[in-house]
């Protein structure tokens, strides 16, 4: 009767702690994942690819003209130092001036040597592939530390976040240059705003296949299901995650619009 009465009292508890999870409605750990872990593939060494004749050259190390501040829309106020774009903690994201439609974008970028912190707060940034308002909006393929850090999958360096983990886990380690490759196929909207047709991403990072043509579910959310609303051509974006950890640096960013 003893053990009877206390498996009640148990589901009591349980009970309670359900409704009290319920009332407060979905949490961010709810759409973490954390296994399997995706297989770790150790990339050759970093090369820096300049842009080709016909691209777009987003950073060529020497100026931010073709970046604005997510904020005001004013000037970016990132660091530009010894041909390296650095992020400068505080001031915000930053997105480019131009809007694209779908795209092959090539970037790098290089977590700090003797980065500090843990899981999600080590080297955190992100690239928008599409920055559709102000803040985090859009769809982010992660940038942080994967470097023997752990965090969920679905949010660690190459995921679509929250949406799809890296088929590998291809990092350097930090201090060394990264890159990403990406071939994006913006969504589709009908007039009434419906989609037509979801965005599709391909992405290499350190030239090994990370997504592999996924269409995504919606744009990013940390809360909650990934939903979609219409736009058009957008910027794109990179974060300045609010983390304590020290900031991360870019070069070489260009992009080829696909018509
Ligand atoms: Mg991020």
């Amino acid at each position: 009767m003893i053990a009877k009465a206390a498996a009640v009292a148990l589901l009591g508890l349980a009970g309670a702690a359900f409704a009290a999870q319920t009332a407060s409605g979905p949490r961010p750990e709810d759409t973490e994942v954390w296994q399997p872990e995706p297989p770790i593939v150790t990339p050759g060494p970093a090369t820096s690819v300049p842009a080709p004749s016909d691209a777009v050259v987003l950073f060529d190390g020497k100026n931010l003209n073709e970046w604005v501040s997510v904020k005001d829309k004013g000037p970016a106020k990132w660091t530009v130092a010894d041909g390296v774009l650095t992020v400068r903690k505080g001031t915000g994201n930053i997105e480019t001036r131009r809007r694209f439609g779908s795209y092959q974008l090539h970037m790098e970028w290089r977590i700090p040597k003797g980065i500090t912190g843990e899981g999600q707060a080590r080297g955190n940034s992100g690239l928008f592939l599409a920055s559709t308002g102000g803040g985090d909006a859009g769809y982010e393929l992660q940038i942080m530390d994967s470097y023997r850090n752990k965090t969920y999958v679905n949010g660690q360096a190459s995921s679509i976040y929250k949406q799809f983990a890296p088929l590998a886990n291809a990092m350097r380690a930090p201090g060394e240059w990264q890159s990403y490759d990406v071939i994006w196929t913006a969504p589709v909207f009908a007039g009434d705003g419906s989609l037509k047709s979801p965005a599709v991403v391909t992405v290499f990072h350190n030239g090994v296949l990370v997504q592999n043509n996924v269409a995504l579910k919606g744009e990013t959310t940390y809360v909650g299901k990934p939903q979609y609303k219409a736009h058009g051509p957008s910027p794109i974006k990179l974060q300045d995650h609010g983390d304590p950890s020290a900031p991360i640096s870019f070069r070489s960013i260009w992009i080829r619009e696909l018509k």
